[in-house]
């Protein structure tokens, strides 16, 4: 079982693992590819995954079979382990736990198209409903408190060897640093204010548009006004809603189109780099302890999408401040001028 263990300055959760302890010698080497034409995620080769925990299927559902549109696996590398005990203990000052949890593999298509942007439209819709219907399914489990959706494509973006396009689930017992961090300044600005501040964004920056990107009928993705890397750019649904879980079933089409269209910019303009997004949702709450009343209006779900094109360094690493060396209004332009055919 891997471990959870708590930073105990600035309490920040680290998960070691236990069992697949690496040598030195794992990290020299650089990980195999294995050959296009042997993906384990394409269609027909159902048998070299761990069985599927949901698929989407037209007709007569045969599970881990071909005919898939969708399909979701067990990560044959989890980083946390399902369970139903959370161990929770103190060494000293030091406070651990079992490092319970979920871990799943989304693979987005049938087909062996490695970079998400060029899948279809409505293939991404499918694999944003698939995710949906995940995160909803984790919520059943009382241990997890949040899961985490992420992409990773390209090596330098910590992607795994296979190519084929895929993200991921990771069901958490707590919550995620970031995530409180964000929860918090909603919540002192929701105090004062008693609005949204992501709603306020959103109309400051539709006022402006110097830092739009895209914008669709019920999103809008644009570089934020503090964007810490080059050419970051969030996605929020103009209409305020503290959970991706409740989106409703007939505008996930829309949100497929603005990250399509996000995807294809940022491929068009910087070469197909590689590139992490994350999804930042409010957390799950029923009835779990020590949320506050005002979450469903002062938290906004979006997407955060990040380009890799230069490492974390030093002063970054040792201040937390980040060195942005494009303006988000400059990337912004860039992206927005580049035309995409959806
Ligand atoms: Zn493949
Ligand atoms: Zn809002």
């Amino acid at each position: 079982m891997p471990q959870l263990r708590r930073d105990p300055v600035i309490g920040r959760w680290v998960i070691v693992s236990t069992e697949r302890a690496k040598r030195p010698n794992d990290f020299a080497r650089p990980k195999e590819e294995p050959p296009d034409d042997r993906c384990p995620f394409c269609e027909g080769r159902e048998s070299e995954t761990p069985a599927e925990i949901f698929a989407l299927r037209e007709g007569e559902p045969t599970p881990n079979s071909p005919g898939w549109q969708v399909r979701v696996v067990p990560s044959i590398a989890p980083v946390l382990k399902i369970g139903t005990y959370i161990n929770r203990y103190g060494r000293g000052l030091y406070d651990a736990m079992s490092g319970l949890g979920a871990h799943e593999i989304i693979i987005e298509s049938p087909q062996h198209i490695p970079n998400m942007a060029d899948l279809s439209t409505e293939q991404i819709e499918k694999a944003l409903s698939a995710t949906k219907e995940r995160i909803v399914d984790l919520d059943n489990d009382p241990l997890f408190k949040y899961t985490l959706y992420f992409k990773n494509y390209g090596k330098a973006a910590g992607a795994s060897s296979i190519r084929h396009s895929h993200s991921q689930l990771i069901a958490l017992p707590v919550n995620p640093k970031r995530v409180k961090e964000e929860l918090r300044g909603a919540k002192r600005y929701f105090d004062y204010k008693e609005r949204c501040i992501f709603c306020d964004i959103i109309s400051q920056e539709t006022g402006t548009k110097e830092r739009i990107v895209f914008e669709s009928d019920n999103f809008l993705a644009f570089c934020p006004f503090a964007s810490r890397f080059p050419f970051e750019t969030w996605i929020l649904p103009k209409k305020h809603s503290a959970d991706f879980d409740k989106i409703e079933e007939s505008i996930i089409i829309d949100l497929a189109r603005a990250l399509k269209a996000t995807l294809m910019k940022l491929k068009r303009v910087l070469n197909d780099p590689p590139y992490n997004y994350i999804l930042h949702t409010a957390p799950y709450r029923t009835p779990k302890r020590g949320h506050w009343r005002t979450i469903d209006e002062d938290f906004h779900w979006h997407f955060e999408i990040m380009p890799r094109l230069s490492g974390v360094a030093g002063f970054e690493w040792g201040s937390g401040f980040y060195i942005n060396s494009i303006p988000p209004e400059e990337a912004a332009k860039y992206l927005r001028k580049t035309k995409v055919q959806l």
